[in-house]
């Protein structure tokens, strides 16, 4: 038999081969397959099934046109994409993203994650993803629902509570769910309540949802503190985003008596010394749908706005990043090392980028990758759905319960599966290979399709 990881980095050549020009979906992929070689060595019968060579192509990849007309009867085209990457454990599901960097790397790249987060939460969900490059910044409410309607006038016909149940993601909220699902219910002439997760509260949303990612991202840093003996109580962190992941982020841990000194956008970040006023932050980001540099100017002497700078060059025991992919890289991981860092937890996907990783694991900052440590969003999706299945609305409280009940299993599961594999407190190796086991398995079991 051939030598795993040669194996593996033939392959690997050959997807980067064959998929030109998606430089996102080659990092999120080498980052996977990287981890892959001993789960190869103990299970040769997945390279006889040839599972890489198949998880690695989605099952289905549509892209279309989206036309629609500004508020001045202009005429724009945008590119709409959904990626069904696979579904041997359950429907498609994952978000759509709305920014101008989209493109189908880009979508390939999240969609491919999504399958081993999903797999991750235990909770039967396939993985895919999708979004435009269409940039919400600006565009008026009428715009956006013009966008979403004519988005939706091509998705509908591919989407369905048991074959593909899109979300929010970078660009897409509450306001975009609510035009994207008034636009399926149209043209459908059904209430099908469980083709979309992040609905509002009274038609159909699950409790927690908004809140799922930054809560979850939180709980999860928690876990991999309390193996070291650290509690969040009193700790300082650094956030960047200023987003939904963002948001929640800094509200969980100010539950915990942690203090979020900072938050960012596309322009900068702000940093807070007595830390975030989140009442002004979301008055600003959710009401006014402004940016952090109005934080600062609103807040007073404590605050301060740092142009074109990165969250990371301020000193803090932990570390969110809760933006964008590859936000995070080796001078900033050094700056964080250096001022101490305990832990980074990502809400975001892939905010992190390879060499970064390699810095926090090798100085020894416990280091939660997304796949693990932001899957508190997709969780509560899936609560979402069943919830819609069984036409019922579970309290807070309980919603709550399930969240942590989760990310506590996924942190668990993703460190014993890292010690079993000799790679004590990797949780991206041991997230991968849990992720990767599962969805293995069920396709070993479904045959070759
Ligand atoms: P939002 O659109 O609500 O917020 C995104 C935030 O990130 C904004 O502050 C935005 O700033 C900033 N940002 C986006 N792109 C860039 C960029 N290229 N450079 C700098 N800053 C940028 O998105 P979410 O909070 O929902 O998503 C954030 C991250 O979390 C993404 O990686 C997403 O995939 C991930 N995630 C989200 C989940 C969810 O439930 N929403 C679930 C799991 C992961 P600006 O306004 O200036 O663009």
């Amino acid at each position: 038999m051939t030598d795993p990881k040669q194996r593996l980095d033939v392959l690997r050549a050959d997807i980067e081969r064959r998929n030109p020009a998606q430089p996102e979906f080659h990092q999120a992929v080498r980052e996977v397959l990287d981890t892959l070689a001993p789960v190869f060595a103990a299970r040769p019968e997945y390279a006889e099934a040839g599972l890489v060579e198949r998880l690695v192509e989605p099952e289905r990849q549509i892209i279309f046109r989206v036309p629609w007309t500004d508020d001045r009867g202009r005429v724009h085209v945008n590119r709409g994409y959904r990626v069904e990457f696979n579904s041997a454990l359950g429907p498609y599901k994952g978000g759509l993203r709305f920014h101008p960097s989209v493109d189908i790397g880009v979508v390939k790249f999240l969609g491919f994650e999504q399958i081993f987060k999903n797999a991750l939460t235990g909770l039967g969900i396939g993985g895919g993803k999708g979004g435009s490059d269409f940039d919400p910044h600006g565009r008026s409410d009428a715009e956006v629902m013009r966008f979403c309607q004519s988005f939706m006038t091509e998705l509908y016909r591919h989407i369905g509570e048991h074959t593909d149940v899109p979300a929010g993601d970078i660009g897409v909220g509450g306001r975009e769910i609510g035009y994207l699902f008034g636009q399926y219910r149209r043209i459908t002439n059904r209430w099908e309540a469980g083709v979309l997760t992040g609905k509002g509260q009274g038609w159909g949303g699950s409790e927690i949802r908004p809140e799922a990612t930054g809560y979850g991202s939180v709980l999860f840093a928690g876990e991999m503190l309390a193996v070291k003996g650290v509690s969040l109580d009193g700790l300082t962190a650094v956030v960047s985003g200023s987003g939904n992941v963002a948001l929640y982020t800094v509200e969980k841990l100010q539950q915990l008596g942690a203090n979020p000194l900072t938050c960012s956008d596309s322009q900068g970040y702000v940093v807070d010394d007595k830390g975030i006023d989140l009442a002004l932050l979301r008055q600003i980001k959710e009401v006014e749908r402004g940016r952090v540099s109005e934080y600062a100017a609103r807040r007073g002497p404590s605050a301060r706005f740092v142009p074109g700078g990165r969250v990371w060059e301020v000193p803090a025991d932990v570390a969110f990043p809760s933006a964008t992919q590859n936000e995070l890289g080796a001078d900033d991981a050094r700056a964080l090392i250096a001022n101490g860092v305990k832990a980074v937890s990502e809400g975001a996907n892939m905010p992190t980028t390879p060499e970064a990783v390699h810095l926090f694991q090798a100085a020894g900052v416990a280091f939660g990758p997304g796949k693990a440590a932001n899957a508190g969003g997709v969780a509560v999706s899936a609560l979402e759905m069943s919830q819609n299945a069984g036409r019922s609305a579970w309290s807070r409280d309980r919603v709550e319960d399930e969240l942590a009940g989760i990310m506590r299993e996924i942190h668990r599961v993703a460190y014993e599966t890292a010690a079993r594999y000799d790679a004590p407190g990797d949780y991206v190796t041991g997230a991968n290979i849990a992720g990767f086991e599962r969805v293995a398995d069920a396709m070993l079991a479904q045959g070759v399709i």
